[in-house]
């Protein structure tokens, strides 16, 4: 019969929507800090004052407001994408605790407002700042029987994604052992002739990269017009997408 500890009682009265408003990397862990007495319980805003006197009551610990200099309940807004500025990067989907986006690399993404719980993390990844906050205009919204609901589902869809996350750490490890253990066939002739031949320095590189340059401005003559602009601006966004992509994935290979 499974135990059911202090913390998982914390826990089950946090709206989870692993924000980090509270200073902590989702509501598991603010729990952990509430049972071992290392944090005060006014720390969650999407939990509200109601939030605060059920922990009260469970802690027996008065009941305190929050801290005026620290984050402070508001109503519940949800994400929308305005999807004509959407460039398809993913980077939200990766953001996105709860897998409340769909969409797919070079696609517009969306929302699935049912399962948004507004805890803004997707908004400072997006290139190109196309996330909006939408607050949810029901005046019910913020009681507690709803944020408890609302908690409930979130849980399923964290634990679901954290889940699949592990799966997929897994299957990855698996694949690079197999990779290691096959033993490394003689390169082709031609990869080492290449292997032979000096690289290209960086300057080579930019050469490179200043010719290609100047034939596509021959095939395209430039016009300054919106859509021109409109372009700079989705290629800017698509380069510090893909940088930050290679970022993370020279990150990953650090950590393999
Ligand atoms: S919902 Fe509350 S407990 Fe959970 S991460 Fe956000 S502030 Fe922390
Ligand atoms: S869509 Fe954005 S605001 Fe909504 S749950 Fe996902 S990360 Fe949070
Ligand atoms: S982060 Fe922004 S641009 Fe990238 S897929 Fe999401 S909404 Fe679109």
């Amino acid at each position: 019969m499974a135990v059911i500890t202090l913390v998982d009682r914390i826990d089950a009265l946090l709206p989870q929507t692993q924000c980090g408003q509270c200073s902590h990397a989702g509501c598991r862990p603010y729990a952990e800090a509430l049972a071992e007495g290392r944090d005060p319980i006014n720390r969650c805003p999407p939990g509200g004052e109601d939030g605060v006197r059920a922990l009260a009551a469970l802690l027996n610990q008065p009941v305190i407001p929050f801290d005026p200099t620290g984050p402070q309940p508001k109503p519940r807004a949800l994400a929308v994408i305005r999807e004509d500025s959407c460039i398809g990067c993913t980077l939200c989907i990766q953001a996105c605790p709860v897998d409340a986006i769909v969409g797919a690399a070079k696609q517009m993404h969306t929302v699935i407002a049912d399962e948004c719980t507004g805890c803004e993390l997707c908004l400072a990844p997006c290139p190109v700042d196309c996330i909006d906050l939408v607050p949810v205009a029901d005046p019910d919204d913020g009681k507690r029987e709803r944020v408890m609901a609302r908690a409930a589902l979130a849980r399923k869809r964290y634990d679901a994604r954290q889940a699949r996350k592990a799966r997929d750490a897994a299957d990855k490890a698996k694949r690079l052992a197999e990779r290691a253990a096959v033993p490394a066939s003689p390169a082709p002739a031609a990869a080492q002739a290449a292997i032979a031949a000096p690289a290209a320095g960086p300057v080579d590189k930019n050469e490179l990269i200043r010719k290609a340059m100047e034939r596509a401005k021959q095939q395209a003559p430039v016009a300054a017009t919106a859509s021109s602009d409109k372009m700079a601006v989705i290629r800017a966004a698509m380069e510090r997408a893909a940088a930050m992509k290679a970022a993370q994935q020279e990150a990953d290979k650090d950590k393999e």
